[in-house]
């Protein structure tokens, strides 16, 4: 089944927005500089069915740097570009259990650092990217994930300074993955080339959009375009259900059930296969990282919609 009829979606998103628009806790990140600067008043939700209909509520044509929503998309990519078995070769798909910045990962497996969620597995994925320079890679990211939001979007040179200013952890964990040759390429042009890709700006109707394009195995619903392919869908879907939301992965797919990606500026997008993409934006993040209205309204949302992918009816 696909989802909900359109009044009903619309009339929920509204009701979430003024239900949790009313919920005042949780922290603004700010151990990137700039994001401590965001109004913890933001609030904005949009849902896009894999038919190409847009519901929004709130603030849903605020930018905002991307920041680890992206990981899925650049793993979609490098998926997409080298084959998923040999990505995989490189690229552990296991949960770490661990904080997304923890040199954990690289260690955890005896072969291949941990999942393209998490910060090492993150910015390996980015050393895969194809293109013979950092500016190719860049290049090809930002045309790849423009693909995804159905838009050309565009870098936020303000939190891109301020998180190079602030970037000596991922440094470290780029460079400790080239001692144990798991980086792809020059560990500090790969680093810098994964922090452009999170300082992307993006408003929750594109995350929706790129969500949705995850859930209609590959094809933009607004764009009619093929992104990827189905089959890379399914295995990006699969990682994010068991690491998508930092160390609350399980918690959430036990109460929402389904694959999700949040990052620190407070966005969360969420993909319903064969349905649609949820998004949801708000700076206030829990004690994992996640958005706290986001958990909340996405809870409420897949829970009236009927979206868990574990629920037999
Ligand atoms: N650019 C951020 C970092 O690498 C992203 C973190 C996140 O959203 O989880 O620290």
């Amino acid at each position: 089944g696909r989802l909900a009829d359109g009044e009903q979606v619309q009339r929920l998103l509204t009701e979430a927005y003024e239900r949790y628009a009313l919920v005042h806790e949780g922290r603004v990140a700010d151990y990137i500089p700039l994001l401590a600067q965001a109004s913890p008043d933001l609030f904005g939700l949009a849902v896009v069915s894999v038919d190409g209909d847009i519901f929004t509520a709130g603030d849903a044509d605020y930018e905002f740097s991307i920041q680890s929503v992206s990981k899925p998309f650049v793993f979609a990519l490098v998926a997409e570009a080298l084959g998923h078995a040999a990505a995989r070769e490189k690229i552990g798909v296991n949960n770490t259990g661990l904080p997304f910045n923890s040199v954990m990962a690289i260690e955890l497996n005896d072969d291949r650092t941990a999942n393209p969620m998490v910060n090492a597995g993150a910015i390996a994925t980015t050393s895969l990217i194809p293109g013979d320079t950092a500016d190719a890679k860049w290049q090809f990211i930002q045309q790849g994930l423009s693909r995804f939001a159905g838009r050309e979007l565009q870098l936020d040179g303000e939190v891109y300074a301020s998180e190079t200013a602030s970037n000596r952890r991922n440094q470290g964990i780029a460079k400790l993955l080239a001692g144990y040759d798991r980086m792809y390429f020059e560990p500090l042009e790969a680093t810098d080339v994964y922090t452009r890709q999170c300082s992307l700006n993006v408003t929750v109707t594109d995350l929706a959009v790129m969500s949705a394009t995850l859930a209609d195995g590959g094809i933009n619903p607004i764009t009619q375009q093929r992104v990827v392919s189905a089959d890379t869908c399914k295995r990006v879907l699969a990682v994010l259900a068991t690491a998508g939301l930092y160390e609350h992965s399980g918690e959430w797919l036990y109460d929402i059930g389904l694959p999700a990606k949040s990052g620190v500026s407070g966005g969360i997008m969420t993909a319903a296969p064969g349905k649609g993409g949820l998004a949801t934006f708000s700076p206030p993040l829990d004690s994992a990282g996640n958005s706290v209205r986001g958990r909340r309204a996405t809870t409420m949302l897949s829970d009236v919609l009927g979206l868990n992918l574990f629920a037999s009816k």
